[in-house]
């Protein structure tokens, strides 16, 4: 292991630890340790870090802003790799009625939307309110009812153990709330296209966002420690009110809690276990089932290990695998 620590360290040239706890690197504030956690300092050191965990086969995970992550109590066997906010340099290319911008996957959503204002950029209210980071925007394809990563991707940068490579948009099969990454990769740029507008329009598009910041205050917990939406919304309904529909609006498990305020959140009200978070989401599942016939999906991402194991029916769908290297 001190080896491998020093290998990473080489090979990163940034911080690599043991160790860490997850709960307060995610917004809901669960689950347990990374085994190891590195901070590659730019797409070049991630290349040479994922090479150094390949060769010792060690599965990693990338982790964003922790927004939609969920971390099993025993938390993550391997190495979780965190890109910081200026992991990649911004770029943008002005066109005349658009403008190409170029973000690193580290960067804060929320530097998208900036980055976008600066260049008289227009339909990016939508993002404005979603917490986490570039990487985990692209990978969720998130977005709201008014907008989505996918309207402005025009292609990303993944890192491998083999290089770097630019993989265009569409070979991503972005579609709601999903992205097909290629395999075994860790996202490192996205270029995404923002049409440019005039003033009005501008300040128009600033004024939506306002709005929608409000809209999400006055109808989300958004004072408690949470991962936003549990569950995708299924075709022509919301998960939010066929939970409430079920009655489990309030109900607790232990420290968890489906928010009285919006019931396709779970909140952590101050001494969650993943584990109470996982019952309830397997509870709201299956009455909703049982009433509805509507299986409803997770749209957040539980990783790691679980205590006790996730039960069956969110097991192995819904679990991101730690990725290792395909043998060559
Ligand atoms: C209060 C609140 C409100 C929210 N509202 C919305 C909303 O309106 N719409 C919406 O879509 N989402 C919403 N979310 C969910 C969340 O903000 C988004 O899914 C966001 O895109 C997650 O970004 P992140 O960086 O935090 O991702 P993380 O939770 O860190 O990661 C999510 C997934 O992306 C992967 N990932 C992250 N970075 C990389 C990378 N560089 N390379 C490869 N894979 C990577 C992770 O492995 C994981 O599988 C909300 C969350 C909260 C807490």
């Amino acid at each position: 292991m001190i080896e491998l620590v020093s290998a990473l360290k080489r090979a990163s040239r940034g911080e690599v630890l043991r160790d860490v706890p997850l709960a307060p690197r995610t917004s809901v504030r669960v689950g347990g340790p990374a085994q190891l956690w590195v901070r590659p300092r730019d797409p070049e050191a991630l290349v040479a870090v994922l090479g150094v965990l390949c060769d010792a086969g060690v599965p990693w995970f990338a982790l964003g802003g922790g927004a939609n992550t969920v971390v099993g109590d025993g938390g993550v066997e391997g190495a979780v790799l965190k890109l910081a906010p200026d992991f990649a340099a911004e770029q943008v290319e002005e066109g005349g009625d658009h403008a190409l911008l170029t973000l690193g996957a580290g960067a804060p959503i929320a530097r998208f939307v900036s980055l976008a204002r600066e260049q008289r950029g227009v339909g990016v209210a939508w993002a404005a309110g979603i917490p986490g980071t570039v990487g985990g925007m692209v990978t969720m394809n998130a977005g709201t009812a008014t907008g989505a990563a996918a309207d402005h991707l025009e292609a990303v940068e993944v890192a491998t153990p083999d290089g770097l490579r630019w993989v265009p948009a569409a070979e991503l099969r972005l579609s709601y709330r999903r992205c097909e990454l290629p395999q075994g990769a860790v996202l490192t740029r996205a270029r995404c296209r923002v049409r440019r507008g005039a003033e009005p329009e501008v300040q128009e598009d600033s004024r939506s966002a306002k709005a929608d910041v409000e809209r999400r205050r006055a109808t989300q917990p958004l004072s408690l420690p949470n991962s936003g939406s549990v569950f995708v919304n299924p075709r022509g309904d919301f998960a939010g009110r066929l939970i409430e529909q079920v009655g489990l609006k309030g109900e607790r498990r232990g420290g968890a809690q489906i928010s009285d305020k919006h019931a396709n959140f779970i909140v952590n009200l101050g001494d969650a276990t993943a584990a109470d978070v996982v019952e309830l989401i397997a509870l709201a599942r299956g009455k909703v089932l049982a009433a509805t016939g509507i299986e409803l999906q997770p749209e957040v991402r539980l990783v790691g290990t679980f205590r006790p194991p996730l039960p069956e029916e969110l097991s192995p769908h819904h679990f991101v695998p730690l990725l290792r290297r395909r043998s060559a």
